[in-house]
């Protein structure tokens, strides 16, 4: 079996795939992803999310604001109050992104950190979002003491360096369909030399389509198309692969529920 470690489940375009949500995360379940996790972009649309999947023992969710969008300061107390539910098993995604926004840096950063106290205050781990912006995350990282709740990077895009940094730290790496694609050699050869025990797969659908499915629109079956693209990848089974993916999921994100399907 195998997790979906980040997507957007209320962002799929349910009507270009034709299903909805219910038969997607049904669709996926026969491809054998057994577990889901939800994440959130922005507090407002959290609690809308949150109604949509709370009917499913097997979609976990997370609660934060994306680097992408600070239209309005953080507000710590709300994200505090509402990453207490129980379905709320990680914080974020937060983090930086200098690639696409030149200007919001400074909000960026603050409310990284904000996002960073608030998780080691809930003991819930945290879900990095980083682009272009290397140094700024690991200094923010260490002065915040990310080390205590621990996370993952996700979709993570960026060099071995910084990957060998965060796991150094206790970090989990996860790697979508973007290692898929023809000319993602440099992320190819870093998630050769990913330690089996810190790898996460994910779709963060409904972007980024794994090869074969390239210009569809994402959804958690595809996973395991990134599932056996890795394992053939480190040149290891699919199935270890599943194995130690899963398990690291669970081990990281402790609140979230094991399903025993398997
Ligand atoms: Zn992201
Ligand atoms: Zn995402």
């Amino acid at each position: 079996m195998i997790v979906d470690s980040h997507c957007h489940l209320d962002r799929l375009d349910f009507d270009k795939i034709g299903k909805d949500l219910p038969e997607i995360l049904t669709d996926a379940r026969a491809k054998q992803v057994e577990h889901f996790l939800c994440v959130s972009v922005t507090l407002a649309q959290f609690p809308a999310m949150l109604e949509k999947i709370l009917p499913f023992d097997d979609v976990s969710a997370s609660c934060g604001v994306h680097p992408l969008n600070q239209d309005d300061a953080l507000d710590p107390a709300l994200l505090r109050e509402l990453a207490q539910h129980p379905k709320v098993v990680a914080i974020g995604e937060t983090g930086l992104d200098y690639y696409y926004s030149k200007d919001t840096h400074q909000v960026q950063r603050d409310s990284f950190a904000q996002h960073i106290d608030i998780a080691n205050e809930l003991s819930k781990p945290l879900i990095i979002h980083t682009r272009d912006a290397r140094q700024d995350t690991l200094d923010i990282m260490r002065a915040h003491n990310a080390q205590q709740c621990g996370g993952v990077l996700h979709c993570f895009t960026e060099n071995w360096e910084m990957a060998k940094q965060a796991i150094d730290m206790g970090f989990y790496i996860s790697i979508s369909g973007i290692v898929t694609f023809k000319n993602a050699v440099e992320l190819q050869d870093v998630v050769k030399r990913l330690p089996l025990d810190r790898l996460l797969i994910e779709t963060d659908s409904p972007y980024l389509a794994p090869v074969p499915h390239r210009g569809k629109t994402n959804q958690p079956a595809y996973v395991q198309d990134v599932a056996y693209f890795i394992a053939d990848l480190k040149g290891i089974s699919y199935k270890e692969l599943a194995c130690a993916t899963t398990d690291n999921f669970y081990r990281l994100f402790g609140l979230a529920q094991r399903g025993n399907a398997s």
